[in-house]
C-alpha cells in the first residue's frame, strides 16, 4: 500500500466501495474502472491494485450472451494477501474524507480480525467516528470469526447515538444467532446493565426478543 490518500486519486475517488457498471452494447466502462483494469476489461474474476493510490479492488466481468456486467468491490489486503501500512491506514481513520476512512477501517479491521488482535479490533468498534465504527462492525459480522471476544462492544453499540451505527450492530443477530444464543445470559446481563433503569432502544429489544 503505498501513494496518496483514496480521496486525492482521480480513479478511486470517482469509484464507490462497490461498483457495478452493464456494458451492454459494447459501452466503455466509466474511465476509472478503464484506468485501473483497461479496455476492454479482462474476462473472468481477478484483483487488482490502483498503481496511484494502493487501493486494492476485487473484479468480475461476466462477457458472454447478453451479458457484460462489470464489478468492482475493494477488498483489504488482507483478503488479497498483501502486505498493510498500519501506520498510514491508522493516520487516515481521522481523515476528511470518509471514504478513506472506510477504507482504512476496512484494512485495519480486517488486519486486526484475523490476527485476533481482540484489543485492536475493539478499539475500531468504539472508535470516535460512525464511518469507521460501522465498517468496523461489518468487517466483524462478515469475517465469520469468533464473535465472543466482541459481544460486550456489540452491546454498547446497541445504544450507540447514531441510528446506523445501531441498525448495522443488531444485524450480528442474522449471522451469528447460534452464538448470541449460547451466550444469552450474558447478554441479556450486558444489556441490562447498558439499559439501566431507562427503555432498551428498539434494535436491542429486537435482539432480545429474538433471543427468547
Ligand atoms: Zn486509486
Amino acid at each position: 500500500m503505498a501513494g496518496k490518500p483514496l480521496a486525492d486519486c482521480p480513479n478511486c475517488s470517482q469509484l464507490a466501495a462497490n461498483t457495478y457498471d452493464d456494458l451492454m452494447d459494447g459501452s466503455r466502462p466509466h474511465d476509472a474502472i478503464v484506468a485501473l483494469l483497461g479496455f476492454p476489461p479482462p474476462g473472468g474474476a481477478g484483483t487488482v491494485c490502483c498503481p496511484t493510490c494502493g487501493t486494492l479492488y476485487e473484479f468480475e466481468y461476466d462477457c458472454g450472451f447478453m451479458e457484460h456486467d462489470i464489478s468492482l468491490r475493494r477488498i483489504s489486503p488482507t483478503e488479497a494477501g498483501a502486505p498493510i501500512d498500519v501506520e498510514r491506514c491508522t493516520a487516515e481513520l481521522a481523515h476528511a474524507n470518509a471514504d478513506t476512512r472506510d477504507y482504512a477501517a476496512l484494512c485495519l479491521a480486517s488486519h486486526h480480525v484475523a490476527r485476533d488482535d481482540h484489543g485492536a479490533v475493539i478499539e475500531l468498534l468504539r472508535h470516535d467516528d460512525a464511518t469507521v465504527k460501522i465498517r468496523s462492525i461489518v468487517t466483524v459480522i462478515y469475517s465469520k470469526c469468533d464473535v465472543r471476544p466482541y459481544l460486550a462492544a456489540f452491546i454498547e453499540l446497541l445504544f450507540d447515538a447514531d441510528p446506523s451505527v445501531r441498525g448495522n450492530a443488531a444485524r450480528i443477530a442474522h449471522y451469528h444467532m447460534a452464538v448470541l444464543r449460547e451466550c444469552r445470559a450474558e447478554i441479556l446481563d450486558g444489556l441490562k446493565r447498558q439499559a439501566g433503569d431507562g427503555p432498551l432502544p428498539p434494535d436491542a429489544a429486537s435482539l432480545l426478543a429474538d433471543l427468547r
